[in-house]
């Protein structure tokens, strides 16, 4: 093929309506016709990554294999793909004023004036062009941040226009818009989508493609009518209803025919289209469940799901494998306590500690620990999960009552969970946690060694602290096993308790890697032993 292609997704009338969904099922549909296809979000924000941010702000942190703290539709991107993305695919506002600004410095623009156009639209551009000049890829799907109209995505919406003149041909514009229904009139009304286009045409841009999320069907009328007002013939507006799952719409797309309108717009041959057999399998697994359990996920961002999105795809990702239904039960670990563990949990099959930062809800996350160790409950303790399960069996069964982690109490006398090594000098805290890929390696003798039926194994990492060696013998000889570790550091990656029917503590991130087609064995594993836990 003769040169890289790219479609742009935008998005109008309002935020949250799935473009990274979108984005995801387009790719998946032109992958399975033969095209090597990558996707990349552009995020209009300042900070020059989401690694410093709350998740309360924009939901989870996810981190790439090269250890890019990125935005949480990666996340969705690798999980229906089934490729790796890094760096390059997530680039924000804040990336792009940096790097324009230390070219400046440096004297890099000869006394220029700099400005948004050309210095940061050319970043943009060259950002854009990144992974397409790799030379992997035939097709880029590009989606753009926030919503057409606001201020802070203009500089982008202006690179697209520059594109589009600059690529002919090569470029398209998928416009995602919402339909909404009246119900008082009992009409869907087209017109928000009418003034999003506008506003797009205003600034020198015509969307290709429209898809239009609805509640209730769009019929040929109201797509004839969307064509005459917005400039597109009427099989390039494409109906996007809601889905039961997100899973489902890769073939809500395939019936729309999205990716043939795409490819017909960019000139490309329909290729051969091969059906998406594993994914189906998958979805017919997922929607046909012979059980069901149910796991506690005790986190302090419980309020907003978004923050732990990997790992309740994760458990999907682990349902359709155990044709058994997970229902997740949030439990907020800043209320939970003593008091109220028991009838917390009394109907729960597995509990998991989630990942986090800071002390708010430390005590909750420990509560729920020793409930699920002194119970026999399956338990998945992921990184401050795992450090929580070091930290409870220190205190409750090792009696080192002021056990702690140096994060939260650095005067402890038994700091079991200790700033590692290389951390001791970092004062910056933007992506200078210990990130992405390591190799680890499992003792055979293990838990770990019978999920993962290998003894390399490599995963993604997200964090500062560390198990203290220091009191390593202590913990295997009161029956807290190190079974997995990093083989050039020796640093402590897995922690077991052999006695306990299913008890492991990572501290990497499983739930990075889980993907539709790869189920994550520690997942698929873990609800095993719930439901093994449940018919008990
Ligand atoms: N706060 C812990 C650390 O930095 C755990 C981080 C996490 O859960 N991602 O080590």
């Amino acid at each position: 093929m003769s040169s890289t292609k790219y479609v742009f997704v935008t998005g109008g009338v309002a935020s949250s309506l799935g473009k990274g969904i979108i984005s995801a099922s387009l790719a998946k549909l032109l992958q399975r016709r033969g095209y090597s296809v990558t996707i990349q979000k552009f995020d209009p924000y300042l900070n020059v990554d989401p690694g410093t941010l709350n998740p309360y702000e924009h939901g989870e942190c996810y981190v790439t294999e090269d250890g890019a703290e990125t935005d949480l539709d990666l996340g969705h991107y690798e999980r229906y793909l089934n490729v790796p993305t890094s760096q390059a695919n997530n680039v924000t506002t804040g990336r792009i004023y940096q790097r324009v600004i230390e070219k400046e410095r440096k004297g890099d623009f000869l006394g220029k004036t700099v400005q948004v156009i050309p210095h940061i639209t050319n970043e943009i551009k060259r950002r854009i062009q990144l992974l397409g000049n790799t030379g992997e890829f035939d097709i880029v799907i590009t989606e753009i941040g926030g919503t057409v109209g606001d201020i802070e995505s203009l500089p982008y919406i202006e690179s697209l226009r520059q594109m589009l003149w600059e690529k002919e041909g090569d470029c398209i514009v998928v416009h995602l818009t919402l339909v909404p229904f009246l119900s008082a009139a009992g009409e869907l009304k087209t017109k928000p989508t009418q003034h999003s286009v506008k506003m797009l045409q205003q600034s020198g841009v015509q969307p290709d493609i429209l898809v239009c999320r609805s509640e209730h069907e769009i019929n040929d009328n109201i797509k004839r009518k969307l064509a005459l007002f917005c400039n597109v013939k009427k099989e390039q507006v494409i109906e996007a209803l809601d889905a039961e799952t997100i899973y489902d719409v890769p073939n809500l797309m395939k019936k729309e025919r999205l990716d043939e309108v795409v490819l017909n717009k960019l000139n490309l041959d329909l290729g051969e289209e091969g059906e998406l057999v594993e994914w189906n399998n998958f979805l017919t697994r997922l929607k046909n469940p012979k059980a069901e359990v149910t796991i506690a996920l005790v986190g302090k961002y419980v309020e907003l799901k978004d923050s732990y999105k990997s790992i309740s795809e994760s458990f999907i990702h682990a349902s359709s494998t155990n044709e058994c239904k997970v229902n997740v039960k949030w439990v907020h670990s800043e209320s939970l306590n003593p008091e109220i563990a028991k009838e917390t949990f009394a109907d729960v099959d597995g509990i998991l500690v989630a990942p986090g930062f800071g002390e708010r809800g430390i005590e909750g996350k420990l509560e729920a620990v020793r409930y699920a160790r002194e119970n026999n409950i399956p338990f998945l303790g992921i990184c401050l999960g795992m450090q929580m399960s070091v930290i409870e069996y220190a205190r409750n069964v090792m009696g080192w009552a002021d056990a702690h982690s140096s994060e939260i109490n650095p005067e402890s006398t038994h700091p079991v969970i200790d700033l590692m090594e290389e951390q001791k000098k970092v004062t910056n805290m933007g992506g200078t946690m210990r990130l992405g890929a390591c190799a680890c390696t499992l003792e055979r003798d293990s838990k770990a060694f019978e999920v993962y039926g290998e003894v390399e194994i490599s995963e993604r990492h997200r964090h500062r602290f560390e198990f203290n060696s220091k009191f390593k013998a202590d913990f295997e000889k009161m029956g807290m096993k190190a079974t997995g570790y990093n083989p050039t550091t020796g640093l402590v990656e897995i922690v077991e308790i052999p006695e306990h029917p299913w008890f492991v503590g990572v501290q990497f991130h499983p739930e990075y890697k889980s993907t539709v087609e790869r189920p994550h064995p520690l997942f698929v594993s873990f609800v095993k032993a719930a439901l093994n836990n449940k018919k008990q």
